[in-house]
């Protein structure tokens, strides 16, 4: 790590000295020649891949906002930051905050540099909303667990080398006491991953069927029975997450750093091209009422105008969330009201893109290119109000955390396990 930086240990920096840090640093150890993963290397060394985490851990102990501010300062002088994606924005942080010092050695460097891949093995066929229901079961066997149960809704774990498992190791305790947390080894002959073609014809899920799978006991994430905890923090993590926000590289950057990283990100978003269209393209909807001659229809333009009005409304709830969490806030009503906001704009845009197109908004080929872009919004924006948590059990959160409303009404809260959930 360079001592060169101008912020005094103990004092709070601002967003302008972290940028000159950085870009001061940049600098001096840019080198566009060398590969993606040599320049990682040198990047995680220098703490400015994640300024936030701890010296002990490729960081420089600043505020959480400095990570960000430092992403972008790299990025727009023509460099290359840490890979996006889930194994940066969920795998690395729940690693980060509940793992041990030996898992974090083992692969935080390897995740941050991009070498690891990652998926989210939480989901089951019976507990999605009800995660804590998860019947997935790992039974200790010498050194290792062993894992028998199925995973359903696993973006990319048909590529993932490593998964990040809530499994039940304990039927006896209550539901939620009785979880933990592992990261499993995706390259074994226990884990069948099957893909899922989705109604709008893409592929990113996959179900997951573990079978006699194992897991060495060192590969427990935080406390055997404390995985409810961890598999929280990645919850709260993904709830702040976009995979469509992180730009990569800017376009006008050059050199085998950017190629090599350029590579990275367009494999990676492979499995995200539709998430544009799960939002609702509110962007095309004065593009597609043009073409269809329906621009000036009054009952089309006040359609179009309640969603850019509902869409800047949310744009901006979502801007306030970001400036309570850069002056380091708890998470307040914004937050949670923002997820439930992004549903609502793609389920407009879904009414809107209908009411222009009519029944031409179901063609995925027509006249127009954007044709088949309208048609996948139609099915794909669903999937917007289920993703990270449903618009029902985001209200639930709302209702009783912001609102003080009365706990939702649970038998199986405090019973053991095996007497309420599925066998
Ligand atoms: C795009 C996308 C990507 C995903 N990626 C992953 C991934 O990588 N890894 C992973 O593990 N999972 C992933 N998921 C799964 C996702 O987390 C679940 O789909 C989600 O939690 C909902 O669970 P479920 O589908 O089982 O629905 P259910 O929980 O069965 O819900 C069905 C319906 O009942 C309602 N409901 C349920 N409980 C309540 C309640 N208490 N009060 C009121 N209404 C209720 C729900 O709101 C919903 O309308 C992904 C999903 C999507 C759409």
């Amino acid at each position: 790590m360079d001592d060169k930086s101008t912020i005094a240990p103990s004092s709070v920096p601002t967003e302008a000295q972290v940028r000159d840090d950085v870009l001061a640093w940049f600098n001096e150890a840019w080198d566009p020649d060398l590969s993606l993963l040599e320049w990682r290397e040198i990047l995680i060394d220098s703490g400015w891949a994640v300024p936030s985490w701890s010296r002990q851990w490729f960081g420089r102990d600043l505020p959480a906002w400095a990570d960000l501010v430092a992403q972008q300062a790299i990025r727009h002088a023509g460099g290359v930051a840490t890979p996006v994606g889930v194994s940066m924005f969920l795998a690395a942080p729940t690693l980060y905050d509940h793992a041990s010092n030996e898992l974090k050695d083992r692969l935080l460097r390897r995740t941050l540099t991009g070498e690891l891949v990652w998926c989210q093995l939480f989901s089951e066929p019976g507990a999605g909303s009800d995660l804590a229901g998860l019947t997935t079961t790992a039974v200790r066997d010498g050194d290792d667990w062993v894992v028998n149960g199925q995973k359903v809704w696993n973006t990319s774990a048909d590529h993932a080398d490593a998964g990040l498992l809530v499994a039940r190791t304990d039927w006896g305790a209550t539901k939620h006491a009785g979880l933990t947390y592992f990261v499993l080894d995706m390259d074994q002959p226990g884990v069948e991953v099957r893909p899922i073609r989705q109604m709008n014809d893409h592929c990113s899920f996959n179900e997951v069927f573990l079978t006699d799978a194992r897991i060495p006991h060192d590969q427990v994430v935080g406390e055997v029975g404390g995985g409810w905890t961890a598999a929280r923090g990645t919850l709260a993590h993904e709830r702040t997450f976009s995979v469509l926000r992180r730009a990569h590289v800017e376009p006008d950057a050059s050199g085998r750093v950017v190629d090599e990283a350029r590579v990275e990100a367009a494999d990676y978003l492979k499995t995200y091209e539709w998430y544009p269209q799960r939002a609702g393209r509110v962007d095309l909807v004065i593009e597609r009422a043009r073409a269809f001659g329906v621009a000036d229809d009054p009952v089309v333009r006040q359609e179009i105008m309640k969603l850019l009005a509902f869409n800047r409304a949310a744009e901006l709830t979502a801007e306030r969330a970001k400036a309570a969490r850069a002056l380091g806030r708890p998470p307040g009503p914004e937050g949670s009201i923002g997820k439930l906001a992004l549903s609502e704009v793609a389920r407009r845009c879904n009414r809107v893109h209908s009411l222009i197109a009519g029944a031409r908004a179901m063609l995925r080929e027509g006249p127009d290119p954007l044709d088949a872009v309208a048609a996948e919004v139609l099915v794909s924006t669903p999937a917007q109000s289920i993703a990270g948590g449903t618009d029902e059990i985001q209200r639930n959160i709302v209702g009783e955390n912001i609102l003080g409303l009365p706990r939702e009404p649970a038998v199986d809260r405090n019973k053991p396990f095996r007497e309420v959930g599925a066998p």
